[in-house]
């Protein structure tokens, strides 16, 4: 029986955002659990959609396991030098000891990989060599992390072994997990790997050039997958997350194995793939008009919705959820049996469900959070259906999740419906149509505020899928971030410009 010391600490940074992550957001939890801290890290996390919830199904009862610290923060601005430092300060205080009386075997931590702190672009690096000077270098040292990992050099260079989502849509979170404790349990047999190989892929991927149902991402995830075996301990794919601002920022092959000469290979192998189809990453990235007149021309052959991605105003990637752009070019064209979702107004779904069913409300919907660029549409709205906003999600992305986005409005404008929800919500699943009475099926044309996510559940039955770039909080391009720390060198798009450094 080996003795694991177990923590996390989660955090998708947006360099390019006024907001700032602290302390208090941690603790008090909201979309995640709040901040856990010994024995809660297993309450909170066991039967979750968590790498820690994949890690204690796979490890089990067979270790004895030290829960240290563990806190989700999603995605958000940087994180103060305060928040890190005391998140941080207590994994470290604890880590240390747990060790005083009785030595521990090993340390498994759930990381994004991601996170940029005031003072630390590469803020689990940071960590990671702050648990490694305490521990020492015997003891392995295993993570797990998300596909928009922006490996560095540090944080292979302190653990031992990782395991990175295979999907994008995300659907394998605890899977990774689990993937996370055979590797411990592997390195605890056969000893800690002497070779690891790191390289960084030389150009950005957009969120939206990620996807990784579709080509030529599935192919190289499979290859990763394939390549696992023998002295591999790991082979991992990321694909990087642009708008947090570090020299090793975007995509990274990273490869554990039992020699250097193995983990070269495998490493030389998928880094060699990724190179040779640098150009099949690329998809077009539409202005609103063209995207619409497009999905129109489309629909009218097509078999099933034409879906527009609203990716800039995606909430998952920090968007607002209330840009109009993709909504009036839906009116400017005629768009009729189009419908789209989410715009988050509770000022409009009060005023909706005041007036009831049937109704009609004359006001500005969305554009309320002086996005540049983004304002109100004025107008007046048939108030066609209405909801108290909680259902549970059936859809393929993320199914079971009790949702409770407050009173939603189902409003009609020109032909064009819109829900209209009081909170946030990426538009992921079917269900958020459905639960307030509208068949997506039976549309000509979706709009969608999300980048990747809604492809796990609305792929199926969509005809042509398009990405338009309406003006929003979450800016897709790399080439408009005023990065500061990015390496000279890297392409900004595949096939794109190289970086010339900061303004
Ligand atoms: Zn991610």
């Amino acid at each position: 029986m080996a003795r694991i010391a177990i923590g996390g600490f989660l955090h998708e940074t947006n360099c390019f955002v006024a907001m700032r992550t602290d302390y208090d957001y941690y603790a008090m939890g909201g979309e995640f659990p709040p901040l856990a801290r010994g024995s809660q890290v297993i309450e909170r996390t066991k039967d979750k959609p968590f790498g820690m919830s994949g890690f204690l199904d796979e490890i089990g009862n067979s270790h004895e396991l030290v829960p240290l610290i563990w806190g989700h923060g999603g995605a958000g601005g940087y994180i103060t030098d305060d928040c890190f430092e005391r998140i941080v300060g207590e994994l470290i205080g604890k880590l240390s000891e747990a060790m005083v009386t009785v030595p521990l075997d090993a340390v498994y931590l759930e990381l994004h990989g991601a996170m940029c702190s005031e003072t630390y672009p590469d803020a689990e690096g940071e960590l990671l060599r702050r648990v490694r000077a305490c521990v020492g270098v015997t003891v392995p040292v295993v993570i797990s992390l998300d596909y928009h990992v922006n490996l560095t050099d540090q944080m292979v260079r302190y653990c031992d072994g990782m395991a990175i989502y295979l999907t994008y849509p995300h659907i394998d979170r605890q899977h990774t997990g689990g993937r996370s404790a055979k590797i411990l349990k592997r390195i605890l047999e056969e000893g800690i790997p002497t070779g690891k190989a790191v390289r960084h892929i030389p150009f950005l991927l957009p969120l939206n050039f990620q996807c990784t149902l579709i080509e030529p991402t599935k192919s190289v995830i499979e290859a990763s997958i394939a390549a696992e075996t023998g002295n591999v301990v790991n082979l991992s794919y990321g694909a990087g997350f642009p708008p947090s601002d570090l020299a090793e920022c975007g995509p990274t092959v990273v490869c554990h194995a039992y020699s250097q000469d193995v983990a070269d290979k495998a490493a030389n192998m998928l880094e060699t793939m990724i190179l040779s189809r640098e150009g099949d990453f690329v998809e077009p990235l539409m202005e609103p008009d063209a995207a619409v007149m497009r999905a129109i021309e489309l629909s009218k052959t097509a078999e099933g919705p034409v879906i527009i991605a609203d990716t800039q105003d995606n909430p998952g990637c920090g968007g607002t959820s209330d840009t109009t752009g993709l909504l009036k070019a839906l009116v400017r064209h005629r768009a009729k049996g189009a419908a789209m979702c989410v715009i988050c107004d509770p000022a409009a779904s009060d005023a909706a469900t005041k007036i009831g069913i049937g109704g009609e409300v004359t006001l500005g919907l969305g554009g309320k959070h002086l996005v540049e660029g983004v304002s109100p549409y004025h107008g007046t709205y048939k108030v066609v259906a209405l909801s108290n906003g909680r259902f549970t999600t059936t859809g393929k992305s993320i199914p079971g999740r009790k949702v409770d986005i407050g009173p939603v409005a189902l409003l009609e404008i020109n032909g064009i419906e819109i829900v209209v929800a009081s909170k946030r919500m990426q538009a992921y699943d079917q269900d958020i149509f459905k639960h307030i009475g509208v068949e997506p099926t039976e549309k000509k044309i979706l709009v969608l505020k999300s980048t990747c996510h809604f492809r796990a559940d609305f792929d199926p039955i969509s005809s042509h899928t398009l990405i338009a770039l309406a003006p929003g909080a979450h800016i897709v391009d790399p080439r408009v971030y005023p990065y500061r720390y990015l390496r000279k060198g890297v392409r900004m798009l595949p096939k794109g410009e190289p970086f010339g450094g900061p303004e």
